[in-house]
């Protein structure tokens, strides 16, 4: 179950705004009075509730917005749990001045907003013994290995658990928890409004994640890369999931490249069964792979990992998802793979995907030229796959059949911006943009008016998530599903 909290500064706004949840499906929202600019009136929040509900008062020194006096915050908790409200939230050192008292359930929380403390074991040995019926833990995650201390915990406690890490390295944490064991995760009403760090929105909860669906043994898959936060990895996969009916959940870690090799430690742990791995982890990562594909060996990266038994596998997507999707647009054009000896390729860029896309060009016989801003990266990659490098500055200048944007230029938000220009591209030729954020870049949009096959960043990122899917889950992948995902994500849905 997810409960979501709501805060506002007027009762109408809370009243409002819990009904709207509960006609979106909500089950169980957390009032917190804290944010209540004017004197509480408890009866106008609960007595027409359409939903149970936990009433929470936070204080000032807990994360909260309450900064009066003590005893009346008790006053107002007592007199909630005497109202009969479900859960009433209290603090360690509340609990014990807060009688239990009629049907009310006693949720006894804990709160460190700096750190997830060493010993977190004994503070919730000490929560448990104040007659609760459900123990909450929220606490900062400092590092990725926070999160599996926390859900172990919650695992292995006696009681119901909630517990939950804080900040962008805990979100994996937040969707967990009920995996592990917890009664229901927490959520904020809409993702502007967050009342704790790293808190995600009711809607994504639902939608991304799908909760509800998840069980104690539900298979975990997840992303890890540093910055992780606006991957659409986890909404593709989890759409596809959820079309196949499959017990697995897909979640989003932050890694820090200092964690890796600590994550790694821990994936069975957290029941990881499968890994896509993006930025900066996909070289570093091939170090910790007990077999790994010959793409995996002659690019030098990989981006998919599977979790069989003892093995760790190594896999590279990106460079398949590649080359399927421009052998489709040869075939668009009455050509075949056989057409791509006789061509002139340009990779613009010399990091991850130029990586692949130019091991794929160059092993099917492309003549490839590859440039990037940084002269030197360009020219180290030249050397590995022994093809032709050329300075940034005179990219325009090269003959080519086939161009390959393998930089970031274009991506949202910079949608003016291209790493091309109209007059370089050649009519009939093929343009290929990986940016799939928009879907139409400039670069797009001009090869296109320029008279080029175009092909989208968009068609290789499914491409490459649906080849992900059947490595972790050896189904066919629902294309169709998760192409609509995706341009619904990348087109208007923000959560
Ligand atoms: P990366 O390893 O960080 O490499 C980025 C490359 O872009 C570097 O060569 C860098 O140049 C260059 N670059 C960055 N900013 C630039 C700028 N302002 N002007 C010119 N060049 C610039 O990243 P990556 O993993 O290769 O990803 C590159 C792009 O591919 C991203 O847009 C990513 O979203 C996309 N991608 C798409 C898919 C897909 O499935 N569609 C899959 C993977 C990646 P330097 O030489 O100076 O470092």
């Amino acid at each position: 179950m997810i409960c979501v909290s709501i805060g506002r500064g007027r009762h109408k706004q809370v009243v409002a705004e819990h009904r709207h949840l509960v006609e979106q499906g909500a089950q169980l929202v957390e009032l917190r009075l804290d944010y209540l600019r004017s004197r509480v009136d408890l009866n106008a929040l609960i007595s027409q509730r359409p939903c149970p509900v936990v009433v929470t008062v936070r204080r000032h020194q807990d994360g909260g917005l309450y900064r009066g006096d003590e005893d009346q915050r008790r006053v107002l908790l007592r007199s909630a749990v005497v109202a009969g409200v479900e859960y009433v939230d209290l603090e360690e050192d509340a609990a014990a001045a807060i009688p239990r008292y009629g049907r009310t359930k006693r949720i006894i929380s804990y709160h460190d907003f700096r750190k997830t403390p060493d010993d977190l074991v004994e503070i919730h040995q000490r929560l448990a013994a104040l007659d609760a019926d459900v123990v909450k833990l929220a606490t900062m995650a400092n590092t990725p290995h926070d999160n599996v201390r926390m859900l172990q915990l919650v695992k292995q406690a006696q009681i119901p658990t909630v517990g939950i890490c804080m900040g962008d390295l805990g979100t994996a944490s937040r969707v967990l928890t009920g995996r592990f064991g917890a009664p229901f995760t927490y959520a904020t009403f809409h993702h502007e409004r967050q009342l704790a760090p790293g808190q995600l929105s009711y809607q994504e909860m639902k939608d991304v994640y799908d909760y509800d669906r998840i069980r104690g043994d539900s298979e975990v898959y997840g992303v890890i890369g540093d910055p992780i936060g606006h991957s659409l990895s986890p909404l593709i996969h989890n759409t596809a999931f959820r079309a196949q009916n499959l017990n697995k959940i897909y979640v989003p870690f932050r890694i820090p490249k200092e964690n890796l090799e600590e994550f790694l430690r821990d994936a069975r742990d957290l029941g990881l069964r499968g890994l896509s791995v993006t930025i900066p982890h996909k070289e570093a990562i091939i170090k910790h792979l007990t077999r790994v594909d010959t793409a995996v060996n002659g690019i030098g990266a990989a981006n998919t990992v599977v979790f069989e038994g003892e093995q760790n596998i190594g896999y590279n997507t990106d460079y398949r998802a590649a080359m399927d999707s421009l052998e489709g647009a040869l075939k668009a054009i009455g050509k075949t793979p056989e057409d791509l000896k006789s061509a002139a390729a340009l990779i613009l860029g010399a990091g991850g995907a130029a990586r692949a896309i130019a091991y794929g060009l160059v092993r099917r016989g492309a003549t490839l030229t590859v440039t990037s801003r940084t002269f030197e990266n360009a020219e180290r990659l030249a050397q590995r796959l022994q093809c032709r490098v050329t300075p940034w500055e005179r990219r325009l200048t090269v003959e080519a059949d086939i161009v390959v944007n393998c930089t970031p230029v274009g991506m949202h938000p910079e949608v003016n911006e291209s790493p091309y220009e109209f007059q370089a591209f050649k009519p009939g030729g093929i343009a290929f943009d990986t940016v799939y954020n928009p879907e139409n870049t400039l670069f797009i949009k001009q090869a296109r008016e320029r008279g080029c096959h175009v092909v989208t960043g968009v068609e290789m990122f499914i491409r490459q998530a649906a080849l992900q899917y059947q490595l972790f889950t050896g189904h066919e992948a629902p294309v169709a599903q998760m192409r609509q995902a995706l341009k619904r994500a990348t087109s208007a849905v923000k959560y």
